[in-house]
């Protein structure tokens, strides 16, 4: 009788071969895009103390109300799997005094996060994101480049369908005054929106934009705008971002609807969609966050950042990832009489590593002519089948073969490579 199986959990998934190329050509383009812009990589821990998110997400959020993943360890303090990386990355600048660094301090992450989602297509309860966080500067110049960057990296990576969608949500005054204004609106239709808009007005009223409800959606069609409503100097400073970003040539449309789902954004949000996507379209946003640090018991601190997803990125590209990289070497045993052979065939597969070839060695005591199947079928450029001293060494793309001296096996191949 055979046990049960055991099945990875609802919402997760398993990174296997070409995927797993796929995701490091991902990782390699960010590194590369973003470290050439002056961002160095941070990590930052995988749980954190729930008041963290509590505190810098917001409590009214879809993500600290319903989404978290939350434990308490031996001493009863409650601890959170990250739900996102910004507050834990501005954790990060508070806790080692990087506002005394040279401003802005730009920082990119690839991490895993965790949702406590409704599972679908594009949609998981562990995902990873790559992201992106510039601390300490609230230049005009922070946004555009900040956002070229992921337009960059989703260009990069083939995405295909991308529409960009702007707007700023002015700064904390104008905000708080604007969200009395809808509420009041939101108050007088009230019997046309959503049991869950009604019960969020006084809570989190910027969430009815969000709504899929028809009700609510007529509703909103004519609500007032936080974008007719934001103040001069941020009026100014979202002019500015938009002749940057025309400057660099990237394509965008204002959307006053456009509000994110995280309480910590100040003036300039955006979010990135792809047409190749379904239902959860959106590849990657972001925003001003210029209240954060400070909220977090930090010195008053500007930033401005974003986070793309890593599995929607893949989903929406059409980057085709190296075919997982052939071996140069396949080490043989010939048939019979192993043990010595083996030591022999051992000693070649280090020597050949050593040298810098990419060498693969049987491992599953085929017979001579399954190993030469094997080796061919892993698209190897040559096999070395190990006798004692000698070695017979096979041109797998010719199919010619030479007897040589067992020690001089790396050097011929080395030599063939390099007169291909
Ligand atoms: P957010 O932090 O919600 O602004 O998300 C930024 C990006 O992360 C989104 O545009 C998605 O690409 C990705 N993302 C967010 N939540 C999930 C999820 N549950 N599963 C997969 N990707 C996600």
């Amino acid at each position: 009788m055979s046990a049960p199986k055991i099945k990875a959990p609802r919402g997760t998934f398993d990174v296997l071969g070409e995927q797993a190329e796929a995701r490091a050509l991902l990782e390699t383009r960010a590194r590369s895009i973003l470290e050439g812009a002056g961002y160095e990589r941070i990590e930052t821990p995988v749980f954190e103390a729930t008041e963290l998110f509590a505190r810098g997400v917001g409590e009214s959020t879809d993500i600290v109300r319903k989404e978290m993943f939350t434990l308490e360890d031996g001493a009863g303090r409650s601890l959170t799997l990250r739900p996102e990386g910004t507050a834990p990355v501005c954790r990060a600048y508070v806790e080692h005094g990087m506002h005394k660094r040279r401003q802005p301090v730009k920082l990119w992450y690839l991490s895993s996060f965790f949702r406590h989602e409704r599972a679908q297509a594009g949609r998981y309860r562990e995902f990873w994101q790559v992201g992106a966080e510039a601390l300490g500067s609230e230049d005009p110049v922070v946004d555009a480049e900040s956002i070229l960057l992921l337009a960059t990296l989703l260009s990069e990576m083939g995405v295909k369908g991308v529409r960009l969608r702007l707007s700023s949500l002015g700064g904390a005054d104008s905000r708080a005054a604007y969200r009395e204004r809808l509420q009041a609106y939101l108050h007088e239709h009230e019997e046309s929106l959503s049991e869950d808009v009604r019960s969020r007005i006084d809570l989190n009223p910027l969430r009815a934009f969000d709504s899929e409800h028809a009700g609510t959606r007529r509703v909103m069609e004519s609500a007032p705008r936080l974008l007719d409503h934001i103040g001069s100097e941020d009026a100014e400073h979202f002019a500015h971002v938009q002749e940057l970003l025309s400057v660099a040539n990237v394509a965008y449309e204002i959307d006053s609807t456009l509000v994110r789902g995280l309480d910590y954004y100040t003036r300039t949000v955006f979010e990135f969609t792809s047409d190749a996507l379904g239902a959860q379209s959106g590849v990657g946003g972001g925003g001003r966050y210029d209240g954060l640090v400070q909220k977090l018991g930090g010195p008053p601190t500007p930033g401005m950042g974003w986070a793309a997803g890593v599995e929607r990125i893949l989903l929406a590209g059409d980057r085709q990832p190296a075919a997982v990289r052939a071996p140069e070497l396949f080490v043989a045993l010939a048939d019979g009489a192993r043990g010595q052979r083996r030591l022999a065939a051992f000693a070649l597969l280090g020597a050949a590593r050593s040298a810098g070839l990419r060498a693969q060695m049987e491992l599953s005591g085929r017979s001579l002519k399954g190993q030469l199947g094997h080796a061919g079928a892993l698209g190897a450029r040559y096999a070395a089948i190990v006798e004692n001293g000698e070695t017979v060494l096979r041109d797998m793309q010719t199919g010619g073969q030479e007897r040589i001296a067992t020690d001089t096996v790396v050097h011929a191949v080395l030599r063939g490579l390099r007169d291909l």
